[in-house]
């Protein structure tokens, strides 16, 4: 059995790591998987006892501050979990495997971002990623760090849930439609990272949704698939103002982990109707 801790378990990944972890092909896995109330990285005594506890030979950090907008206000709490919280973890020299995003980069490429593109955030909850993702690779080789991006689950907050709820209430819908991405299902990704577990791989890779969408096509999307008959109307950023500013581009080319360890994730349109299953089960 492979000892894998996980960090963040109360937030949408590691709830959606939780779902897939007693599948039978995960048998060989031994995995813990902590909420922040259990395991928080700015306790460094609590982190430290639960190492030793569990000496887990792979850990999954899950957990970040990833508040975008709220992050220009407290940079001291964003810039304490995505760095300080990488660096701590990084020390223990555990296998690591961690999350960063795309909002590493500042959206001026015209085309995909691939791994050795310039990162260059536009606010603080980016500048934070990139610096927890430096704090990792100067501290220890046998990590994974993986950017994803534009998550939704069937849990905690996301775009997916907002959308049908905003449709649900007839509420209008006003949705930015010049900032590309790739929409990613946390419940392929949580997949994806337990499989990832027992692989040798090392450094930085892109792992998101194969397809891309602006959030407009993307809350089209999200309609239709629902059933819901509701217009749902295209504005520009600029009709949309948010504390933080975001890329216009941030589509991540994940085609490096797709060759080396022949992990692809699928695009939005084939796995968005089950999230939106799950999530109107859930609200039964
Ligand atoms: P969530 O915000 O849903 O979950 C993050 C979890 O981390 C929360 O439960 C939070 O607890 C916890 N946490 C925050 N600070 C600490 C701390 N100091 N110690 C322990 N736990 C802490 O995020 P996601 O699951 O959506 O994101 C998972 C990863 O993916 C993150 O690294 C994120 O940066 C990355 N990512 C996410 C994207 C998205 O669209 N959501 C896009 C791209 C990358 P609490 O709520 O109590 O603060």
């Amino acid at each position: 059995m492979t000892r894998v801790l996980v960090t963040g378990g109360g937030g949408q990944l590691g709830r959606s790591i939780a779902d897939r972890v007693d599948e039978a092909r995960f048998a060989h896995l031994d995995v813990h998987i902590l909420t922040r109330a259990a395991l928080d990285l700015s306790n460094l005594p609590q982190v430290q006892m639960t190492l030793a506890e569990f000496d887990p030979e792979v850990i999954i950090n899950a957990a970040a501050y990833t508040n975008v907008d709220q992050a220009e206000d407290e940079p001291g709490r964003a810039l304490n979990a995505n760095e300080g919280g990488a660096g701590l973890l990084a020390g223990f020299g555990r296998r690591l495997i961690h999350l960063s995003t795309d909002f590493v980069f500042d959206g001026a490429k015209g085309g995909w971002y691939v791994e050795d593109d310039a990162t260059a955030p536009l606010g603080h909850y980016g500048r934070t990623k990139a610096l927890g993702e430096a704090a990792i690779r100067a501290q220890i080789d046998n990590h994974l760090i993986l950017r994803t991006s534009w998550l939704y689950s069937a849990h905690g907050h996301n775009f997916v849930k907002t959308m049908l709820r905003l449709a649900t209430n007839n509420a209008d819908m006003r949705v930015v439609a010049d900032q590309v991405g790739c929409p990613t299902s946390a419940h392929d990704l949580a997949d994806a990272l337990l499989r990832l577990v027992d692989t040798d791989h090392l450094g930085t890779f892109h792992l998101a949704g194969t397809e891309e969408a602006t959030w407009h096509e993307f809350a089209v999307g999200i309609v239709e698939a629902a059933g819901i008959d509701v217009e749902v109307e295209a504005i520009a950023t600029t009709e949309y103002s948010t504390r933080a500013p975001r890329p216009a581009n941030s589509r991540l080319d994940s085609t490096a982990i797709a060759d080396a360890a022949g992990i692809r994730l699928p695009g939005w349109r084939t796995s968005l109707p089950a999230v939106i299953e799950q999530i109107q089960a859930l609200s039964d």
